[in-house]
């Protein structure tokens, strides 16, 4: 029995582990993948991102160069006595058949074009209102200058930004600016080139959050400025970032990853929609949770019911084993427990040197008396009986026991043979006191006659000399008229 708990408990914590375990196993599978989708979301977005800043870079870099040309041509001493349709190929060669890119031109210091790549007449404009000039002239050190999205009035629909660089006279000072267009095309066409998601978004910016360009593209977006938060700012300027949020009006959590365009005032910023990235990782973790939660139940179900059997089984066998040691009839002790019970007091009492007394029980007539009521009224009489044996056996070491038939015993430990009698008599009288009819017997009424004995046992001495002393006082009580205690 003990044994068996002990197996048992051991099966549970067994049992125990192995649900946690799938549990265990299915959190770091999903969180591993997790970890892993990140990484390599992370990984594209910044090689995207990368190449697509570098790319930018070059192309406006050699743009850049052009204008840069342009300058450097303007100075060449002499200049101003060239012919003007030689002037005009000098100036901007380099520059035409270019894609994308539109007129080039060079504005004097009052904001008036002097020449353009698109003619080789005076062209009669003046941009002093623009930003990509007032710049330059309040300030000689912007360098390459890349202006707000202007729609074109030329071409409609075709959205151009303008780059300019400052022309200086040899003392420094101001005289004037040269400036060539880029249509935005140019970044649409290179953004549909790529493969990104519905819900992924490009978008090119100046520094100051002036929106050049976005994929995928809306109206809405024409000359947007992004609202930034100023550590966010700080953050992105620093160097390259990435970014996880909510910044697009739509509300979508995106990762963001930014990267400075070398060699250029701008910023680029790839946007993956958080929910895409991780969708094939909600998709096995819609499976796998389910999965995992039902194996961990089931597992915990058998526990409980496997425990549950246990018990059942325990308390079964408890009965089982209480059944094996009382008496069906009566319910108290039977011959069994009894034997076992006197041998064992008896090498109790050798060991304490204590006296050991028994009690021998035998209902007087109990053949007439189940001839004359019945076997029935018999059984009845023998439950009496042994009740009064079991109440009156009051010590926890005092064991009443039906020894068969109409007999009982009654084991007395640390009981010397007077005090045995005693008990006996009390028993004795007890019952003639019922005075249950016994028309058969002597005295009318059902009576029984008890031997009592007792010993303080010996080394050699057997337990069952006892109960032999015992019985022998019984046999003396009857032939001496029966109702009434013999002791040995
Ligand atoms: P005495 O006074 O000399 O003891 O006479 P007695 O009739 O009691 O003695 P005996 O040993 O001759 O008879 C015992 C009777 O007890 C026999 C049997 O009918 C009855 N008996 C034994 N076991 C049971 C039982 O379980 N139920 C019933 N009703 N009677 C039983
Ligand atoms: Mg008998
Ligand atoms: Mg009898």
């Amino acid at each position: 029995m003990k044994h068996r708990e002990v197996v048992n408990r051991v099966l549970y914590a067994l049992a125990g582990l192995v649900a946690i375990g799938i549990c265990a196993a299915a959190v770091t599978l999903l969180w591993v993948d997790r970890r892993d989708i990140w990484a390599s979301a992370y990984t594209s977005a910044r090689n995207l991102t990368g190449v697509l800043a570098a790319d930018i870079s070059r192309s406006l870099r050699s743009y850049d160069l052009s204008l840069q040309g342009v300058v450097e041509r303007l100075r060449e001493p002499g200049i101003e006595r060239v012919k003007r349709e030689t002037l005009q190929r000098l100036l901007f060669d380099r520059a035409s058949g270019v894609q994308y890119l539109g007129v080039i031109g060079v504005l004097d210091e009052k904001g008036n074009v002097i020449y353009d790549s698109a003619s080789v007449q005076r062209p009669s404009a003046n941009f002093a209102d623009r930003d990509f000039f007032t710049v330059h002239r309040n300030a000689d050190d912007v360098g390459m200058y890349v202006s707000r999205p202007y729609h074109s009035v030329l071409r409609p629909g075709d959205d151009s930004i303008a780059i300019s660089r400052r022309i200086s006279h040899s003392d420094g000072s101001f005289a004037g600016v040269v400036v060539g267009s880029l249509r935005l095309a140019y970044f649409r066409d290179r953004f549909a080139e790529l493969s990104i998601g519905e819900r992924d978004s490009i978008t090119v910016f100046r520094s100051d959050g002036v929106v050049l360009a976005r994929n995928p593209y809306s109206l809405a977006d024409f000359d947007r400025e992004i609202d930034m938060p100023k550590d966010f700012q700080q953050f992105v300027f620093g160097r390259e970032g990435t970014f996880v949020g909510v910044l697009s009006p739509d509300g979508i959590n995106r990762l963001y990853t930014f990267d400075v365009i070398e060699g250029t005032p701008l910023v680029i910023n790839v946007a993956l929609a958080v929910d895409d990235v991780m969708e094939p990782w909600v998709r096995r973790a819609v499976l796998i949770v389910p999965v995992t939660l039902a194996l961990f139940l089931s597992v915990m179900a058998q526990i409980v019911l496997f425990r549950r059997e246990m018990r059942v089984r325990g308390v079964y066998e408890k009965q089982i084993e209480a059944q094996a040691q009382t008496d069906g009839l009566t319910g108290i002790a039977n011959r069994r427990t009894f034997d076992d019970a006197l041998e064992r007091e008896w090498q109790a009492a050798r060991r304490e040197n204590k006296p050991l007394s028994l009690l021998f029980l035998d209902a007087d007539h109990f053949k007439r008396y189940n001839d004359r009521y019945g076997h029935q009224a018999g059984d009845e009489l023998l439950k009496r009986l042994a009740q009064v044996l079991k109440n009156k056996a009051r010590r926890p070491r005092d064991l009443a026991a039906r020894y068969g038939g109409e007999e009982f015993v009654v084991l007395l430990p640390h009981t010397t043979l007077p005090r045995a009698v005693a008990i006996a008599e009390s028993i004795r009288r007890a019952i003639a006191q019922w005075r249950v009819p016994h028309e058969d017997s002597e005295g009318g009424i059902v009576t029984v006659s008890i031997g009592a004995a007792c010993a303080t046992p010996g080394a050699d001495d057997a337990a069952a000399s006892l109960v032999v002393a015992a019985d022998a006082a019984v046999y003396r009580a009857k032939a001496a008229g029966r109702n009434r205690v013999v002791a040995a």
